[in-house]
């Protein structure tokens, strides 16, 4: 007999994440270079050629402990998204971030609000420390921001709300998130991740750090795993309230984030053309998945992300035949939207050959 873990554990769903490469390959018997990944949303340009080299030179460092503080990586992103050095955490992947918040802020018998179709994370860590989840059903696949403010209770402690959403895509406007923010009671966190945030054109991009001079409760989320390129490398980091901040920075392990992964952020930062780049292919990738789905006249969710949602009623079905064909792309019945899958954009050729495989699939 093994010892019981508490009943919020055993009720855990695990994560169920992209299917690696190395695993189709081993089970279909494929050769790797002929499988296409378009399940992760990770970046197919790779990683900026400044932080290759960064990433080259860190490697002789790692006798050494990170700098738990991250005092160069903090002065960058201070400098580049114009806080305080003390107005930020950094994380092992902004997944740390979340788990940092619910650790943080959330004890058991306390109440985190999300919303139906949200990013499976929030689950993970709410259950992982005791507390109940609230899931407030989604409105046209997104966020339905009233509603998240009529579950508000005595017992909310947390809100946790992606934007854009993983994996529906839907981006809530800026006027809305910020009357939002104005109406949540000051004593309740709202973690803001905004993963995809690079992804998104001008005129949409966030513009919520400029709110943490308003709203002490506001924290948002970022990540070098998506536009960055850096998925492997894990780091993400918080920008918040100075104390939330300090909260947090207790509760952190100390050397959460590798000295590989600080040098590859600092260079990261420094590489705009990369971002850029990875923008416009991100732009012309999603255009050709929903001019190819168009001509298949299959319906999909309009996406401000690296990643589209397809509607296709035996998803399950066309998954499988996915994969035997060698393409992995990332079914979403654990979101309640079994009849859907998630496609992340990848290079021209890699949308092509899924878009040539699904147009057999589906006239067959
Ligand atoms: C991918 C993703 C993240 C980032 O996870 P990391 O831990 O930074 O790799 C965070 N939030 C959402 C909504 C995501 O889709």
């Amino acid at each position: 007999m093994t010892p019981q873990s508490p009943h919020y554990i055993q009720s855990i769903a695990p994560y169920q994440g992209g299917k690696p490469i190395t695993e189709l390959a081993r089970e279909m018997g494929l050769n790797v270079h002929d499988i296409v990944k378009l399940a992760s949303n990770e970046n197919p340009l790779g990683i900026s050629p400044k932080a290759d080299y960064a990433i080259q030179e860190a490697i002789h460092e790692i006798a050494r402990y990170p700098d738990g503080n991250a005092f160069e990586l903090r002065g960058v992103v201070s400098r580049k998204f114009n806080v305080a050095p003390d107005q930020i955490v950094f994380g092992n992947g902004s997944n740390d971030i979340l788990e940092l918040a619910a650790r943080t802020y959330l004890t058991p018998g306390d109440e985190a609000i999300y919303s139906q179709h949200a990013f499976a994370v929030y689950p993970l860590v709410t259950q992982a420390v005791g507390a109940a989840g609230v899931v407030v059903p989604a409105k046209n696949f997104g966020h339905d921001l009233s509603g998240m403010l009529a579950a508000i209770g005595s017992k909310t402690k947390v809100i946790f709300i992606a934007n854009p959403n993983n994996p529906t895509g839907t981006l809530l406007a800026k006027d809305d998130l910020y009357a939002f923010l104005k109406q949540v009671p000051a004593h309740v966190l709202v973690l803001l991740d905004e993963a995809y945030d690079e992804y998104l054109p001008v005129v949409h991009k966030s513009e919520a750090i400029g709110w943490l001079r308003e709203f002490d409760n506001l924290l948002i989320s970022r990540t070098f795993s998506k536009a960055y390129g850096l998925a492997g490398l894990r780091i993400g980091f918080g920008l918040c309230h100075p104390q939330v901040a300090d909260m947090m920075n207790r509760v952190r392990q100390p050397f959460n984030v590798n000295n590989i992964a600080q040098a590859a952020a600092i260079a990261s930062l420094a590489d705009e053309d990369f971002v850029a780049r990875s923008y416009a292919l991100n732009q012309a990738g999603m255009l050709q998945l929903t001019t190819g789905f168009d001509a298949l006249g299959l319906s999909y969710i309009p996406s401000f992300a690296n990643f589209v949602s397809v509607k296709l009623p035996d998803a399950t079905q066309v998954n499988q035949k996915l994969l035997q064909k060698g393409v992995i792309v990332r079914p979403i019945a654990n979101y309640e939207m079994p009849e859907y899958l998630r496609v992340s954009v990848g290079l021209f050729s890699e949308n092509a050959k899924f878009l040539e495989v699904l147009t057999e699939i589906v006239r067959a």
